[in-house]
């Protein structure tokens, strides 16, 4: 079925998708705090404001702030708006910093992505935990979720397990923003068969996804051994976890970031990935969406995205 989805509908699924990356990223990046442990989240016990939010939540914005202003991405924009934009305190990788550098003096970002690495190309998770925003404004396509997805992907991310992971979440965003804009709850098989369908079939991201598939219903820790919990911050070990992690607790944004940092790892950028596509379904505010009380535990989002 087609259908008109006018630009502040887009926007509004954006944000609330941008709400819940930001939150998960900012109290997900607490418990890098000594002293902090993953138990008090699970006994309701919250850190004390304000979390501080980190790179994941920064580049997101940039997407963001492109989308609502041109209503797209353009990569040669976009490079340049992460390049001008980072502030490497964030928790920017060595890599990633690097990359921004190489863009931010003058080095197109074609070449600065792809001299990554010895040459490979990123396969970290910065394409993937900045792009949800993006997969919730595509709510109408699949197909230009993705498509888009790996064009913001490019500019930073060479390779192509990096590009895979970015793709894999903008698609699940999109039908989790699909899926309230319809009224009804997608099944997670469903919805992890779905996102499998629109990557490379031999790609490790999607021999995740389906690995995660089938996984479903399993304990966490169990999910954890299988899948990864981004330890190993690549787009392989991170993303099929999180897409796990997000099918399973769709409609409770509450649970879907506990399961993150009861899984530990790279834990502000699961919560982020999980926290933008749970948020495009459930919203701010709603029963099962982004608490209030933690949206205003999150520190302000920069002046330029509000
Ligand atoms: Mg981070």
């Amino acid at each position: 079925m087609t259908f008109t989805l006018f630009p502040d509908a887009r926007a509004a699924l954006a944000r609330d998708s941008l709400a819940g990356l930001s939150v998960g990223d900012a109290l997900g990046s607490q418990f890098f705090v000594p002293g902090r442990h993953p138990a008090d989240v699970a006994a309701g016990r919250l850190p004390p404001p304000p979390w501080q939010w980190t790179d994941d939540t920064e580049m997101a914005c940039s997407v963001v702030a492109e989308l609502a202003e041109h209503g797209d991405v353009d990569a040669d924009r976009l490079a340049l708006a992460f390049a001008q934009r980072c502030e490497p305190y964030r928790g920017y990788g060595p890599g990633a910093v690097t990359i921004l550098r190489l863009i931010r003096t003058g080095t197109p970002w074609p070449v600065a992505a792809a001299s990554a690495f010895d040459g490979q190309g990123s396969c970290g998770n910065g394409a993937a935990m900045r792009v949800g925003p993006l997969g919730a404004w595509y709510a109408d396509s699949t197909a230009k979720a993705a498509a888009r997805a790996r064009a913001s992907a490019e500019v930073t991310h060479a390779h192509a397990e990096g590009i895979a992971g970015a793709v894999a979440v903008a698609v699940a965003a999109s039908l989790a923003a699909r899926a309230r804009l319809d009224g009804d709850r997608p099944d997670p098989a469903r919805l992890l068969a779905a996102v499998a369908a629109a990557l490379d079939p031999a790609a490790e991201v999607a021999r995740g996804v389906r690995r995660a598939a089938g996984l479903l219903g399993r304990p966490l820790a169990e999910a954890v051994d299988g899948l990864g919990n981004g330890s190993r911050v690549t787009a392989q070990d991170t993303v099929a976890f999180t897409l796990w992690v997000a099918a399973t607790h769709l409609a409770d944004y509450p649970a879907a970031v506990r399961a993150c940092v009861e899984a530990g790892g790279d834990v502000d950028t699961t919560a982020a990935i999980v926290g933008s596509v749970v948020a495009a379904y459930t919203g701010v505010g709603t029963p099962g969406g982004v608490p209030d009380g933690w949206l205003a535990a999150r520190e302000p989002l920069p002046e330029w995205v509000r």
